[in-house]
């Protein structure tokens, strides 16, 4: 307990709980509650009285029925690495924890699909299918602790977007239990299915606000063959960016373009303790081509031959160790920004025309603001996504966005100016719901709350994340 009011039903929920699920699915020894309510980024430091973790679907059901008699709010979580403060129980929630929910079914090779709990980490189910020679379209830096689960909450993005798309184009049924208690599974998998509204994809992307994802019926894609990976030393942002976009237009085998900038790069050699085998002036292109049967090597040398004038260093990689050591250029970063500071987050996309003015914008205009303030910038530029990490010299953890003045208004309202989008792939949680309308018109924002009102009558899941 930690001293805060509670709801008045929440002992009642509680014994309830208990005697339904076993009281080993009632965590409240305090040290144990604590790892579930400080988030991946040390920001968001929230505070409950309990953790609740089932171990299947009826379990959650029964919790979250419970939960609606009683009055007491609840914040799913899975493996807690979200970024933006939605998976942290910021209020005093109960956190419901679906790491138990890790029973993973054997892929299908007709189908090339699996089944799989919401829990079960994106590692766990890479390693599965991997003996079966398939993968899987989403792949992430946090992959040993995030759940498929709160991957398909916050319909993740990932490296390889630009050729799979999101987790939303991965996830071909669900079963989920509604914020009202019902079930409602529709697992079948069939590519073709038009019978009625899509609730997966309604799901998708919801954080945990209409319900909770129980299991997922996945779509497997077949593992490359042959891979072949270039880092290549780019002038300014407008050359990574024509680049980029270069490739996107020639190279059929694309599997990932991302981008490292100025100042970003040199936080990650520090904390890698070596630096890139390319110099650049103002950002670094990582390109992968990947291919099933067939070697993209040539491929990608001919785009990066044709590009620009200035493409004239380039460092290869086609067989591991070197290929995961250059890819730690780009992985490593959101671990280096983690062990400097508290970041403010921001994961915006723009429309890639504009992509070079905004990133000049948005770190002159933070320089000019906020003295002294580390601003590293890097993404999945092939899809138009930069992550724009900003320490302040005095950071502090927060239990909410709104408690601390930041630079928040300066980076999400350019980005909306440019056209782009606030939340590109982590979501809304409580990190950015004040500025969902700088990006949504108040019919959008009417149509989700009705929404919300219908699947979660009783407003019990995630009630302060997303929406304004
Ligand atoms: C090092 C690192 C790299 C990352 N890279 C990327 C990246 O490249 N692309 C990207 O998109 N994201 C990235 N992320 C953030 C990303 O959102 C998460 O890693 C992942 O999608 C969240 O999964 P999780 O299980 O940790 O969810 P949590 O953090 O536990 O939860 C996230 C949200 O989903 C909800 N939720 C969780 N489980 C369920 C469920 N079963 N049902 C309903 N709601 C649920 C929570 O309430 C919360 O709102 C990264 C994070 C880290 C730490």
């Amino acid at each position: 307990m930690t001293g805060q009011p509670q709801a008045p039903g929440l002992e009642a929920f509680l014994s309830e709980v208990r005697s339904a699920l076993g009281s080993a699915a009632v965590l409240n020894d305090p040290d144990v509650v604590s790892g579930h309510t400080t988030d991946w980024t040390r920001r968001f430091v929230g505070h409950s009285p309990a953790v609740v973790r089932p171990r299947d679907t009826a379990g959650v059901a029964d919790t979250i029925r419970s939960a609606n008699r009683h009055g007491v709010e609840l914040v799913p979580q899975g493996g807690n690495t979200g970024l933006v403060g939605g998976s942290v129980p910021t209020r005093g929630e109960v956190v419901l924890s679906l790491l138990g929910l890790d029973r993973m079914g054997e892929p299908d090779p007709i189908s090339l699909q699996i089944t799989c709990g919401a829990g079960v980490t994106l590692g766990a189910l890479q390693r599965r299918v991997r003996a079966h020679g398939l993968g899987f379209g989403v792949d992430l830096a946090a992959r040993d602790s995030c759940t498929l689960g709160g991957m398909a909450a916050t319909n993740a993005g990932g490296i390889h977007l630009v050729r799979y798309g999101p987790m939303r184009n991965q996830v071909a049924g669900m079963e989920a239990v509604l914020g009202d208690g019902s079930v409602v599974s529709h697992l079948g998998g069939l590519d073709k299915d038009n019978t009625g509204y899509d609730l997966s994809s309604l799901l998708t992307g919801s954080e945990g606000t209409l319900g909770v994802i129980t299991a997922l019926r996945l779509r497997l894609r077949p593992v490359p063959t042959h891979r072949v990976l270039a880092l290549v030393g780019c002038p300014d942002v407008a050359g990574a960016v024509e680049l980029a976009s270069g490739i996107r237009r020639g190279l059929g085998s694309v599997h990932a373009i991302e981008a490292v900038f100025g100042p970003a790069m040199e936080l990650v050699e520090r904390h890698l303790g070596r630096r890139a085998p390319i110099r650049a002036e103002g950002g670094w292109l990582l390109v992968e081509a990947a291919e099933v049967g067939r070697d993209p090597t040539d491929d990608l040398a001919g785009v990066l031959e044709s590009g620009p004038d200035w493409v004239t260093d380039v460092a290869v990689a086609t067989e591991d160790p070197t290929t995961t050591r250059l890819w730690e250029f780009r992985e490593k970063l959101t671990e280096a920004i983690a062990v400097t500071g508290i970041p403010h987050k921001f994961d915006v996309s723009v429309p890639l025309p504009r992509m070079a003015d905004f990133v000049e914008e948005v770190t002159s205009g933070l320089a000019g603001q906020f003295p002294g303030a580390q601003v590293y910038v890097f993404g999945h530029l092939g899809d138009g996504n930069v992550h724009v990490n900003v320490i302040l010299p005095e950071s502090t953890a927060v239990e909410t966005a709104e408690a601390e003045p930041g630079p928040e208004e300066l980076v999400l309202t350019l980005a909306a100016g440019f056209g782009g989008s606030i939340s590109a792939e982590h979501g809304i949680g409580t990190a950015k719901r004040r500025y969902l309308p700088l990006v949504r018109s108040p019919e959008e924002i009417s149509a989700f709350v009705r929404l919300k009102a219908a699947l979660d009558p009783g407003g019990t899941m995630n009630p302060h994340v997303l929406l304004p």
